[in-house]
């Protein structure tokens, strides 16, 4: 196993130029997340953030060609074909079924995959190629879970309000993002058990790196990812109680649980 752990790996660049407004009642509106109907603060647009996130994809694969790492596309290469079945399956279960995600996979050995925040996920094969089905499905839900959360947009509206404050901090860093992260593992465990993956699958790979990696003092993400011992316990916490569930399930009745299950619910 790789020595570099993400998991996940929200990855961001700081902006060059903080996203606009989208309109000044935007600015005040408290809104409801889409996945737990909580309050929160978030200021950008799905299409403002669609179209950042795109401009951070075409400038990572520019950036990925002048490194020489390969984006893979041809549709007969095994790994392709491999990540975008299993991926097809998990988003399949989540809220964003109906949007359209596009797929990257770059040729490179690091263990990461990440998201912008809008329609795209990135994988290294460093990462698909290490993980088993299972454990690749928990990988997929839970970067999808960021998009649909909007993870990326409520941090940048953050960051914005803290700009009007005099405070700048472009980064997912300390207690947002480790609630961020910890959220998209549980939404993302649901995504991929609703797709017939095993529910204990990402218990087992984030208890495995605690006993490899003797933990934190190695982990450079600490300060804003659950350590992987907490990981593999509230995940654990969280597939006892889906794999609860029935076994045959009707595809109405998954789609019911992705809205609403042992883990959250928006009625
Ligand atoms: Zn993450």
């Amino acid at each position: 196993m790789a020595s570099l752990i993400m998991g996940c790996g929200v990855s961001i660049k700081p902006l060059e130029q903080p996203p606009k407004l989208v309109t000044a009642p935007e600015y005040i509106r408290i809104k409801f997340d889409r996945i737990t109907n909580q309050p929160v603060l978030n200021l950008i647009s799905t299409a403002e953030m669609d179209d950042r996130a795109e401009r951070l994809l075409e400038q990572a694969l520019l950036n990925y060609k002048t490194m020489g790492f390969q984006h893979i596309t041809a549709p007969s290469d095994r790994r392709l074909v491999r990540l975008k079945h299993i991926f097809d399956r998990v988003h399949n279960y989540s809220h964003l079924k109906d949007s359209p995600i596009k797929v990257v996979l770059i040729e490179n050995p690091i263990f990461q995959a990440y998201t912008f925040g809008g329609g795209a996920v990135v994988f290294y094969t460093g990462l698909t190629e290490e993980l088993d089905d299972d454990q690749l499905a928990a990988v997929i839900g839970h970067e999808i879970a960021h998009i649909a959360a909007n993870h990326i947009a409520e941090e940048t509206s953050r960051s914005l309000v803290n700009t009007e404050t005099g405070y700048w901090r472009p980064h997912l860093t300390g207690f947002y993002a480790l609630n961020a992260e910890m959220e998209a593992d549980q939404i993302g465990l649901v995504y991929a058990t609703l797709a017939g993956y095993a529910p204990d699958a990402s218990v087992t790979f984030w208890a495995e790196q605690s006993d490899h990696q003797g933990h934190d003092m190695l982990n450079p993400f600490a300060d804003s990812h659950p350590t992987y011992q907490d990981r593999a316990k509230y995940l654990q916490e969280n597939a006892d109680k889906l794999s609860r569930l029935p076994r045959n399930i009707s595809e109405e009745k998954r789609q019911e649980l992705m809205l609403c299950n042992p883990i959250y619910c928006k009625q």
